[in-house]
């Protein structure tokens, strides 16, 4: 009989904390897991899935005009922000429901309180509660950073305010050019709100394919995003019902709403890691070994909390094999190479494997493949806007080290990629496959000129 409240206390219940703590409970494990907001976590309450429902909100707007090309008319077409976010909100109150239920029906105990580590076996709950646990599960992910030395930066909204504004503005500003900026100036802009994006580098998407990132901002452009490199923010005033933004350069942008995008920050404030002498690293994360195991034996921590690499399926696959391995005997480490990965960017991008710049730093010799065409819609919807294609290739043994795409349906095609690169699928097979017609990534396999620069 265990000397302990339970077997597992999961602190967290976002995707890598649910899915620990299911998959601990399958084992026989008796946990609790403990969650101070909502049940699902970044991803499903203000992240992944409200992102990807407002990204197909604002492509309608495009889609209505293409669809002229093809013979259609429609009235004068309108857009209901409030029926949209009220629409959006019913499905994540029914996936926070679902998420509930998974972790209930597994037998794993639910808490809605904060906890915070006392020491290595024990926990407190907001209501004063104390329990204790075998082991700890660390699963609390990341927050929005904000340039807190900004004067005004209290002014601004994050992604978190974004999904739940009353109403749009007229003009947004987005400091930040990584994912989230990009697929949230996609999304407004979408929706007709004029986007202005603010970088202090000088392309978005800093650590994509450089081929990708100069495609993607150039076709943003065309669809009126207006992206200002090197342009530091160093003031935000308010000013009639909307915000003044200074810029280094001495340059005043008014805007009804200014977001930070500015990164995330792992969320580990105030948890009491230094009572079991955890400290976060440089970047203010837990650090753990490739078993997810922090120094302290009993206490792990999974997702984005440790900050390797900060996607949902990866903190689900880390949880998962932290159960089989805590608590079903396995041996798992979870590969963080080759993770497929989409921006829901528009147009789309999906990734796999490595840039041109990290291909060329590893291996003596590279072959690169790439096409760039217009997508058979556009020859009648008459939209400007071009497909990018990359292939990058180990000269060496013909094995494929990277994929990027820019077009409709990239995220789809790169899970897919995926599994043909983990395969360690060499440009020989892509070539011996046999094309699927009419489609854009039949361009996958038809590619034979090489770009090698
Ligand atoms: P990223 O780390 O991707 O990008 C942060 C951006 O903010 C960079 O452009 C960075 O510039 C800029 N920045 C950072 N600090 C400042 C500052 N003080 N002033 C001005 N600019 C600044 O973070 P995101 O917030 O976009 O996303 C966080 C993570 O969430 C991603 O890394 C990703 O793992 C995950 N995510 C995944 C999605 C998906 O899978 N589709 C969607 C959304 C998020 P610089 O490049 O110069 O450092």
């Amino acid at each position: 009989m265990t000397q302990f409240d339970y077997d597992l206390f999961v602190i967290g219940a976002g995707s890598g904390g649910v899915r620990a703590g299911r998959i601990a409970a399958k084992y026989g494990a008796k946990v609790a897991v403990a969650e101070e907001y909502r049940v699902g976590g970044t991803c499903v309450i203000r992240g992944c899935v409200p992102k990807k429902l407002l990204v197909y909100a604002s492509r309608f707007a495009e889609e209505f005009e293409d669809a002229i090309g093809f013979g259609w008319t429609s009235e004068k077409v309108s857009f209901d922000w409030g029926a949209l976010i009220e629409n959006k909100d019913k499905e994540i109150d029914r996936l926070n429901k679902a998420y509930i239920r998974n972790l209930e029906a597994a037998g794993a105990e639910l808490i809605l309180e904060r906890a915070t580590i006392k020491d290595k076996h024990t926990i407190q709950l907001t209501s004063g509660r104390i329990v204790t646990a075998k082991y700890i599960l660390i699963a609390t992910g990341a927050a929005p950073f904000v340039p807190r030395h900004l004067p005004g930066h209290e002014l601004a909204i994050t992604s978190n305010e974004a999904f739940d504004l009353d109403f749009l503005p007229r003009r947004i500003v987005i400091v930040g050019g990584g994912y989230i900026a990009v697929e949230f100036a996609g999304i407004f802009a979408g929706l007709g709100v004029e986007t202005i994006l603010l970088l202090r580098g000088d392309q978005i998407l800093r650590g994509f394919d450089d081929d990708i990132r100069n495609h993607l901002a150039a076709e943003m452009k065309k669809k009126g995003i207006d992206i200002r490199v090197k342009s530091d923010v160093t003031k935000i005033e308010r000013s009639g019902d909307g915000v003044r933004i200074t810029l280094e350069n001495g340059d005043l942008i008014g805007a009804g709403q200014i977001m930070f995008a500015t990164g995330r920050m792992p969320n580990t404030h105030e948890m009491g890691l230094e009572n079991v002498g955890l400290h976060g690293n440089a970047h203010g994360a837990v650090a753990v070994n490739e078993f997810s195991q922090t120094i302290v034996e009993n206490v792990y921590a999974v997702g984005d909390v440790t900050n390797r690499v900060n996607l949902t399926p990866v903190a689900i696959r880390e949880g998962h094999a932290f159960a089989d391995n805590v608590f079903g005997g396995k041996k798992i480490i979870v590969n963080h190479d080759l993770v497929p990965t989409a921006v829901f960017s528009q147009p789309e991008l999906g990734v796999v494997g490595l840039t041109e710049a990290q291909a060329r730093a590893k291996h003596s010799k590279i072959d690169v493949y790439k096409t760039s065409f217009r997508a058979m819609k556009h020859t009648l919807s008459g939209r400007d806007e071009r497909t990018f294609m990359k292939l990058i290739v180990n000269t060496e043994n013909d094995v494929v080290l990277g994929c990027h795409i820019a077009g409709e349906g990239a995220g789809e095609m790169a899970q897919l990629l995926g599994v043909a690169l983990t395969c360690g699928a060499t440009k020989a097979q892509f070539d011996a496959t046999l094309a699927v017609h009419p489609t854009a990534s039949e361009e996958l396999v038809t590619m034979r000129e090489k770009w090698n620069g």
